[in-house]
């Protein structure tokens, strides 16, 4: 399918690996020119050395922590007039509701709402004054299922979802679509590291934790980051032009529910 967005340009958050990296070759895949982003410049560089050779676009990149004002306002500046932007950082640690004080939330906050708070405040202007633009927020499952220990996950991404509630309906009429993208349970370092903190709390390897959790799911398996990608590139698309303020659940049917 032509998702009608070659020669667009798109920033995407926390790129160098994981869900935040498929969605930046799928938007390549689609001729979408790239700003990248991610804390670590060697795995960064590393990554847009790879999208260059396999897609042929244009990829700069831009190592910075999202989660900071100052590297919001180098990856504003690095941006400049962009067509599309991906919110994402990494999670929040894993950890128990008694021992999460008010920097843990501080921090969260920062990561999983408040960096992407200030990156739509900053971009959007120009994607109306333009009248076509598309935002993805990466969020997660834990905002339609909360995840015991990612209490810091929960909250902070509910507050991001409110925010795009009401945000994305004041910007529809310019041809600019605000949507989250919620990852269920996707194979990448994250869920790895997740696993591995689960299994050590329950005194069990954690290759059985994995084979437990993904036995768990209707589709019996983890989700690749490509499949993730996939989907964030078509809400990107000129099809999706009429995608407004959704929750797009990506879970392999985890989430049981009629609707
Ligand atoms: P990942 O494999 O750990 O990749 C995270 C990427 O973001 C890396 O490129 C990392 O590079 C970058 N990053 C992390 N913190 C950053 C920061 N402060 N500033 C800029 N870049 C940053 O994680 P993932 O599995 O792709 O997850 C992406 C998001 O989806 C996370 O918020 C995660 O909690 C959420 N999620 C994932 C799943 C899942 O199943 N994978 C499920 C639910 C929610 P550097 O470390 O070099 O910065």
């Amino acid at each position: 399918m032509d998702l009608g967005i070659k020669g667009k340009r798109a920033l995407v958050c926390g790129a160098s690996k994981g869900l935040g990296r498929a969605c930046a070759e799928a938007l390549a895949e689609a001729g979408v020119e790239l700003v990248i982003n991610a804390r670590t410049a060697e795995t960064l560089e590393q990554t847009a050395a790879d999208i260059r050779v396999r897609y042929a676009v244009p990829v700069t990149t831009v190592a910075t922590d999202v989660t900071t004002e100052a590297g919001q306002q180098t990856l504003i500046d690095a941006a400049g007039a962009i067509d599309i932007l991906i919110n994402n950082a990494g999670g929040p640690p894993p950890g128990n509701w008694r021992d999460w004080n008010r920097d843990d939330f501080i921090a969260a906050l920062d990561a999983n709402m408040l960096s992407a708070v200030a990156l739509i405040k900053a971009l959007v202007p120009s994607m109306i004054d333009n009248g076509w633009g598309r935002v993805v927020n990466i969020t997660s499952i834990a905002v339609r299922q909360p995840i015991g220990v990612l209490g810091l996950s929960n909250s902070a991404r509910a507050g991001l979802t409110g925010y795009v509630a009401g945000v994305s309906r004041d910007v529809a009429e310019y041809g600019v679509t605000i949507n989250n993208l919620l990852p269920g349970l996707h194979a990448t370092e994250r869920l790895e590291g997740l696993d591995k903190f689960e299994a050590n709390q329950r005194g069990i390897e954690t290759e059985t934790m994995t084979r437990n959790r993904a036995a768990s799911i209707p589709a019996k398996r983890y989700g690749t980051a490509a499949e993730f990608g996939a989907v964030c590139a078509f809400m990107c698309s000129q099809h999706a032009a009429y995608m407004v303020g959704q929750n797009v659940l990506l879970d392999g049917g985890a989430f049981n529910s009629t609707m």
